[in-house]
C-alpha cells in the first residue's frame, strides 16, 4: 500500500470514537463556520493560516499554524480559501501531495472561469486528490445549525476513496451526501448556489406577461369603454374588479398549461411510436417546471378567493343592490325568483368551492414533506386523476359563470371577446386531447410505448 492511500485509510471510520485530526486552510467565515461543526461532531481540527500568531476568533478547541504545519497533521484539507488565492498552494505541493483536499469555494458569478474552481485547484496541485464539497452549505447554517434548508451536501472528485472519505465526514455532521460523479461536475456544482430560483423563472416572467396583458385589456374594456361611450367613471374597477377578473383567468391558464406539455408529449410519443427518443428542448424544460406553474396557479386562484369573499361589503355592490330594491319600489313592481339564475349561480359558486379545494390538496400533495411520505402510485393518482379533475371543476366554473355573457353581443365591446373567453382557450383544449387520448385505440399503443414497446424499433436484429 502506498503513503497516499494509507493517508486514507487512517481516516476511515473507525470503530473507537476517536475522529481524524482534519486541517482548514482559512480562518474566514466558512473555515471557522466548518470548525466549529467539526469539532461539535468529534473531530480534531487545526486551522493553516497566513498569520497564525494573530488570528482570533477561531472556535475554542481548535489549533491555528502555518499552512505547512497544519497541512502536516491531517490526509484531508479543506481550502476555505477564495479562489483567487489559491496560487501560494503551488508552494505547497510536496506536503498536499497524496492529501485529499476539499474545495468548498463558489464564484461569484456563473461560469465565471473557463474551468471550475476545483478542476482549478486540481491543475495547480497534481498530486493532491480534489473533491469538490460543502459549497452549497452556508457558514451561517454550519455556525447557527440550521441547516434544514441545506442538509443536502453535493460531492464530486475523480478518486473514490477521497470522495467516500469526504462523504463520511458529510454523514458525521448530520448532513446528507449526494455524488454527482466526477470533477467533471464541479462546474455544475459551483453554479448550483448562483442560481436564481431556475424552475421559477419561466412560470413568474409568463403570469407578469399575462397579468399585463389581461390588464389592460380589462381597463379597456371595463373602464375606458363605458367612459368613452356612457361618460360613467368605473376607475375605481382597478382595485377589486379587475385584479379579481384576472386573478381566475391566470389561475386557470396556468393550471391547463400544467396539464398541456403531458398531452404534447403523449401525442409526440404516439406519433414517433417510441418512447426512446429525446422531447424537444422546450418540452422538456416545460415538464420540468410543471409544479411551479401550479404553485403559480394556486396563487393566484387562493387571492381570487379572497377577492371574492369581499364581494358583498364593497360599496359599489351594496349600492347596485339597494338601487335595484328601490326601483322596485318606486315602480311597485316585484322581482320573482328566476330558478334558473338562481342554479347557474349556485352551480358555478359550488364547482368553484369544489374545483378550489382540490387544487389546495394538489398544492399540498407537491410539498416535498407530504409527496416524500406517499408512493408514487398515491403521487400519480393525485396530481394526474385529481388533477384533471381539478382542471374540468375549474373550467366548468368559469363556463357556468361566464357562459351566458359569451352569448351577448353586448359582451363583445369593440368587437373584443369577453375577457373569459380567453381562460378557456388552453384549458378545454387540454380536456378535450385528453378525452381522446382515452380512447381504447389511442390508449392501448400509448401504454404499450410508455412501457417500452417500439412501433419501428432502433435496433431490430
Ligand atoms: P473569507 O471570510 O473572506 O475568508 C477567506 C480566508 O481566506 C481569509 O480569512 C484568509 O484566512 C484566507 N485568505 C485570504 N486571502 C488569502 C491569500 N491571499 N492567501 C491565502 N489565504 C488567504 O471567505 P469565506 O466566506 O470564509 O469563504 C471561504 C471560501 O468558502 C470561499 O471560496 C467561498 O466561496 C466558500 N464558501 C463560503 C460560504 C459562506 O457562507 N461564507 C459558503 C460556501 C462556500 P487567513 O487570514 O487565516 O489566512
Amino acid at each position: 500500500m502506498n503513503k497516499n492511500s494509507s493517508n486514507i485509510m487512517a481516516l476511515a471510520p473507525k470503530s473507537s470514537n476517536k475522529r481524524e485530526t482534519v486541517c482548514i486552510f482559512g480562518t474566514g467565515d466558512f473555515g471557522r463556520a466548518l470548525g466549529h461543526k467539526l469539532i461539535q461532531s468529534g473531530y480534531p481540527v487545526v486551522f493553516g493560516s497566513r498569520s497564525p500568531q494573530t488570528s482570533s476568533l477561531i472556535p475554542k478547541g481548535a489549533e491555528v499554524m502555518s499552512h505547512a504545519e497544519a497541512a502536516q497533521k491531517a490526509a484531508i484539507i479543506f481550502i476555505a480559501i477564495q479562489r483567487q488565492h489559491y496560487n501560494f498552494l503551488t508552494s505547497l505541493a510536496e506536503i498536499l501531495h497524496g492529501k485529499v483536499l476539499v474545495d468548498v469555494s463558489n464564484n461569484s458569478k456563473i461560469n465565471e472561469y473557463p474551468e471550475s474552481n476545483a478542476e482549478y485547484l486540481s491543475q495547480l496541485v497534481p498530486g493532491a486528490k480534489v473533491v469538490k464539497a460543502f459549497n452549497t452549505v452556508s457558514a451561517w447554517a454550519l455556525q447557527s445549525g440550521t441547516l434544514d434548508a441545506s442538509r443536502q451536501v453535493f460531492v464530486c472528485g475523480d478518486d473514490t476513496e477521497a470522495k467516500q472519505l469526504v462523504m463520511d465526514i458529510v454523514r458525521t455532521l448530520g448532513l446528507t451526501p449526494l455524488d454527482q460523479g466526477s470533477l467533471l461536475a464541479a462546474r455544475e456544482i459551483e453554479n448550483y448556489p448562483l442560481q436564481l430560483f431556475p424552475m421559477w423563472k419561466f412560470p413568474i416572467l409568463l403570469s407578469l406577461g399575462l397579468t399585463t396583458f389581461f390588464f389592460f385589456y380589462c381597463l379597456a374594456l371595463d373602464v375606458i369603454y363605458p367612459y368613452v361611450y356612457e361618460k360613467k367613471d368605473f376607475s375605481f374597477f382597478i382595485a377589486i374588479t379587475i385584479p379579481n377578473k384576472i386573478c381566475p383567468i391566470l389561475a386557470l391558464i396556468l393550471l391547463g398549461l400544467v396539464y398541456l406539455p403531458g398531452v404534447l408529449a403523449a401525442i409526440i410519443q404516439l406519433y414517433r411510436g417510441t418512447k426512446y427518443r429525446r422531447f424537444p428542448d422546450w418540452l422538456d424544460k416545460w415538464m420540468l417546471c410543471r409544479k411551479q406553474l401550479g404553485l403559480v396557479a394556486l396563487a393566484f386562484a387562493s387571492v381570487h378567493v379572497l377577492y371574492t369573499l369581499v364581494i358583498p361589503i364593497r360599496s359599489f355592490v351594496r349600492w347596485r343592490i339597494s338601487d335595484r330594491i328601490i326601483s322596485q319600489v318606486l315602480n311597485n313592481r316585484t322581482e320573482l325568483l328566476n330558478t334558473t339564475n338562481a342554479w347557474i349561480s349556485d352551480s358555478y359558486l359550488a364547482l368553484g368551492i369544489l374545483g378550489f379545494f382540490l387544487f389546495v390538496l394538489l398544492g399540498i400533495t407537491s410539498l416535498p414533506s407530504v409527496s416524500n411520505n406517499v408512493n408514487w402510485r398515491e403521487f400519480r393518482f393525485v396530481q394526474s386523476k385529481l388533477g384533471y379533475l381539478t382542471l374540468i371543476l375549474c373550467t366548468a366554473h368559469t363556463l357556468v359563470y361566464g357562459g351566458k355573457w359569451f352569448l351577448k353581443p353586448s359582451s363583445y365591446k369593440w368587437y373584443l371577446p369577453p375577457v373569459y373567453m380567453f381562460s378557456l382557450i388552453i384549458p378545454c383544449s387540454v380536456l378535450v386531447v385528453k378525452f381522446v387520448l382515452i380512447f381504447p385505440c389511442l390508449d392501448k399503443p400509448l401504454t404499450r410505448i410508455r412501457q417500452g414497446w417500439e412501433r419501428n424499433p432502433q435496433y431490430s436484429e
